[in-house]
């Protein structure tokens, strides 16, 4: 069941290493089917090297049922459903604890947004969540930090802003697919590491905001004109 979908979740999940956004099985990657009733996402805490398809798990988005798979799934799941049910235009989504981005969630901060690299991927700083009640963190806590990341967003602002910030512990990114999420993943990195060097330069650092706009535009939504058509990069 789910070949396909299954053989772009191992690759992506594969890809986080070979990236250097993981550490040990610290990051899992999962991917939804086309009718957004199933998910495959990562077991929990099987190494990146022994890693097979089937290892992967197949569950029901909607009431986290497994349907296909031995292993227990990633124990990040239901955080990950949470966001497949509130943002229904997304496909993929990364959890690291890639260091950079990782740094600036434990200093509780969003992510300011310093230069055209950040604007490129993002409309505007990839927000902190708030601090989970100790009820939140007794209770489905999972659940409910992906709760909470749907929560320091705006309605719909997911399709511009397509990371956030767990306060204490790290980055959710996600794309139109799983790899396209680990890219977010990637890119999301980049970004922390540059803008904690610019701060370190300069504290007051500031991005032109007609600068951000233009090069958000650029590349997402009615106007892009970035690349070549339908879709590449460079
Ligand atoms: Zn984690």
């Amino acid at each position: 069941m789910l070949k396909a979908l299954k053989e772009q979740v191992l690759e992506a999940n594969l890809a986080l290493p070979k990236s250097g956004l993981v550490t040990l099985t610290w990051g899992n990657v999962s991917g939804i089917d086309e009718n957004r009733e199933l998910m495959v996402i990562k077991p929990s805490g099987v190494a990146y090297d022994q890693l097979k398809r089937d290892d992967l798990v197949v569950l029901r988005v909607q009431d986290g049922e497994i349907v296909e798979g031995t292993l227990r799934p990633s124990s990040d799941t239901p955080a990950h459903r949470v966001l497949y049910q509130a943002f229904t235009n997304i496909g993929g989504i990364v959890h690291t604890h890639s260091p950079w981005a990782t740094a600036w969630a434990q200093a509780g901060l969003p992510l300011p947004m310093l230069g055209t690299t950040h604007a490129d991927f993002a409309r505007g700083p990839i927000p902190c969540t708030r601090d989970l009640d100790e009820a939140e963190v007794t209770i489905d806590f999972e659940a409910h930090t992906g709760l909470s990341i749907v929560q320091v967003l705006e309605r719909d602002q997911y399709q511009d802003i397509p990371a956030v910030l767990v306060k204490g512990h790290g980055p959710f990114c996600w794309g139109k697919d799983a790899m396209g999420a680990v890219t977010q993943a990637i890119i999301l990195e980049e970004v922390a590491k540059i803008a904690h060097r610019t701060l370190a330069l300069n504290p007051g650092a500031v991005l032109n905001p007609a600068i951000a706009d233009r090069h958000f535009s650029r590349k997402h939504g009615p106007k892009a004109y970035y690349g070549q058509a339908p879709e590449t990069s460079d």
